[in-house]
């Protein structure tokens, strides 16, 4: 098997990131609904209210996939990742309602990105977790672009793996990604209070802190400064655009969790390269 050529790992990696994306895609829908429901059942509880008689939303692997507007369960013809939605041009085969475009975006966005990570550090461990990286990422940013959300039972497990895979070691040593998780949640929970105290806003959320505490244990403390600017040159740019095109208004706040992790994603496949990059522009080597 690994006999096979980098490109063939390559396009390997992508078709299987475009079968993950659809997966994802059900998280990023199906997560929420349940955490939400949870909270409300959690909330009657407090309250002493009698327990909710709805039935829970669905589970997230469970339940088959189905059209979100007539119900109709989906054929495996229309289940197959970008091609199934071009195939029916973005509407439902049964009661023609638009399907959103969300589905074959985060089913591209997947596969292009898994390709770059196989491509990036061929076949070995370092791509299978960097694929999971990936993957986690994109779950968290569409969780966070709907919902303004960034759960916990995916910001938490990211931090806890990035912890243990440093034993072995794999991207950095166990100090590192200490320290990196540490500096990582405590340097935005600073900017947050800094912010607040000055301006008594809001500008980010505890989600927030927890990410960046999670790719700080993944790369070290060494990557942290770099990821939060490149966050915030991301941010800027995305933000500066939809404002400009008017589809964004300045008073509603734009969710910081996507940078934080186009940010991750760069610098873990980049980060070696724009290092090197910087301190060459700069004269420091
Ligand atoms: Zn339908």
């Amino acid at each position: 098997m690994l006999e096979l050529s980098l490109a063939s790992w390559t396009a390997l990696a992508g078709v299987l990131g475009l079968a993950v994306g659809s997966f994802l895609n059900v998280v990023i829908l199906r997560l929420p609904e349940r955490m939400a429901a949870g909270w409300r059942q959690e909330a009657r509880e407090i309250l002493e209210l009698e327990i909710d008689p709805a039935p829970l939303p669905p589970g997230i692997v469970h339940e088959p996939s189905h059209c979100p507007h007539c119900k109709h369960p989906l054929s495996a013809l229309d289940n197959i990742p970008l091609f199934g939605w071009l195939l029916l041009r973005g509407r439902c085969r049964y009661c023609k309602t638009k399907i959103s475009i969300q589905y074959p975006l985060v089913e591209l966005l997947s596969g292009v990105l898994s390709a770059v990570v196989v491509w990036k550090f061929g076949p070995s461990w370092h791509a299978l977790a960097g694929l999971v990286l990936t993957w986690t990422l994109i779950a968290l940013s569409g969780i966070d672009l709907r919902t303004q959300l960034l759960p916990d039972q995916l910001t938490l497990p990211l931090l806890w793996l990035g912890l243990l895979l440093a034993l072995l070691p794999m991207f950095v040593d166990a100090p590192s990604a200490i320290v990196g998780a540490a500096i990582g949640y405590l340097s935005l929970w600073s900017v947050y209070w800094l912010f607040k105290l000055l301006t008594g806003k809001e500008g980010m959320g505890y989600g927030d802190f927890k990410l960046l505490a999670a790719l700080g244990a993944w790369m070290g403390p060494v990557a942290l400064l770099p990821m939060i600017l490149l966050s915030s040159l991301i941010g800027a740019l995305v933000g500066g655009g939809l404002i400009m095109l008017r589809r964004h208004r300045r008073e509603i706040p734009m969710p910081f969790g996507p940078f934080i992790a186009a940010a991750g994603w760069v610098w873990l496949v980049a980060g070696h390269e724009l290092l090197q990059g910087y301190m060459h522009m700069t004269g420091m080597r």
